[in-house]
């Protein structure tokens, strides 16, 4: 079959011909429809420090998707070829501490699809039933694909309470953009987006931003104390990552506010703790999604949210450099795969 693999130590990825996977006791074959490429796939891409520590090549990778089951393995219930799925990409074990007490999101065993074993960037697929979810038949597979971060934001979103809340999403990103849609019909009174890229805050407008402001020509903080009358805002989720965002997060939450931790960086971010402490805010950081809780919420919500603005690009496997080449330069929001 053909795959989109980490063939070895270096930059880049390669169109490699890979031997089609067989489902063992409890796993799924599946026919990968589509597969959109995450951030975690640049990180991958370019050989940068965390995945030199963590991805050992050759390896096929990818981790959001949809498809149909070809061939069930031994003892998995449940499942039949034809159905429609996609998967939780976090592999928990099921006995350890955190999984037996109803958060397999923190598994202290996890495995992931497309970084500790063969990904999604291919044709075919093999995972194990427990994380399978079956789609809306209905669900195009672009928006399927979409599923695994669009949870990522349902997460983070549902823990921040908006309803009712001025909302300050800082973070042009997917998961940033898709925040925006959520915290929209989530009952949020007002949603305003901070980011870098002109393209990617014109579809966060699209998706139920009421603002946005561009950070590298205006200072954001100063247009959401403008936007709130000087209070700041009720709410704000930092899903950038980025030192600088990170303070301005705490610059812009009023007195008594709550500030989600999203983002991921590179180095160590030091903070301003005695603003935080004399502001009296919370600080919840979010990883991945409830299983299945997340995905439940999730698809509830893609019945009422329409994410096709945040597809910026479709493409054929074989054209991935072109996907990965508009990425790296914040052109494209997101882009799918189709192998
Ligand atoms: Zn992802
Ligand atoms: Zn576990």
């Amino acid at each position: 079959m053909k795959a989109l693999a980490k063939t070895s130590s270096r930059e880049g990825l390669e169109l490699v011909e890979a031997e089609t996977p067989r489902p063992g006791p409890g796993e799924v074959l599946i026919k990968v429809a589509a597969a959109s490429i995450c951030g975690t796939d640049l990180h991958i891409y370019s050989w940068d420090e965390w995945s030199r520590s963590r991805i050992s090549p050759p390896r096929i990778i990818g981790h959001e998707f949809c498809g149909h089951v070809e061939e069930v393995g031994p003892g998995v219930e449940g499942f039949a070829p034809g159905d429609y799925v996609s998967a939780e990409t976090h592999i928990y074990c099921g006995r350890c501490y955190m999984c037996r007490t109803g958060r397999a999101h923190l598994c202290e065993n996890v495995s992931i699809i497309g970084i500790d074993r063969d990904g999604a960037f291919a044709e075919y697929i093999v995972v194990p039933a427990k994380v399978l979810w079956k789609n809306d038949p209905a669900l195009p597979a672009k928006i399927a694909s979409l599923q695994e971060p669009f949870g990522n934001a349902v997460h983070a979103v549902k823990r921040a309470e908006v309803g009712g809340k001025r909302v300050v999403i800082i973070g042009d990103g997917p998961i940033g953009i898709f925040a925006c849609a959520i915290a929209r019909v989530l009952g949020a009174r007002d949603v305003w987006l901070v980011g870098l890229s002109e393209t990617r805050l014109a579809a966060g407008r699209r998706l139920g931003a009421d603002a946005v402001v561009n950070a590298s020509s205006r200072d954001p903080v100063a247009a959401i104390r403008e936007w709130t009358g000087g209070k700041g805002a009720d709410v704000v989720l930092e899903m950038s990552g980025s030192p600088a965002a990170w303070d301005n997060a705490l610059r812009a939450v009023r007195p008594g506010g709550r500030v989600i931790a999203f983002g991921l960086s590179r180095d160590k971010i030091p903070w301003d703790l005695n603003r935080g402490v004399f502001k009296d805010i919370e600080v919840l950081g979010i990883v991945g999604r409830l299983i299945f809780e997340t995905w439940y919420e999730a698809s509830e919500l893609l019945a009422e949210l329409d994410l096709t603005p945040a597809v910026t690009d479709e493409l054929p496997l074989e054209e991935f450099e072109a996907g990965f080449e508009r990425l790296f330069r914040r052109e494209a929001v997101k882009v799918v795969l189709y192998p």
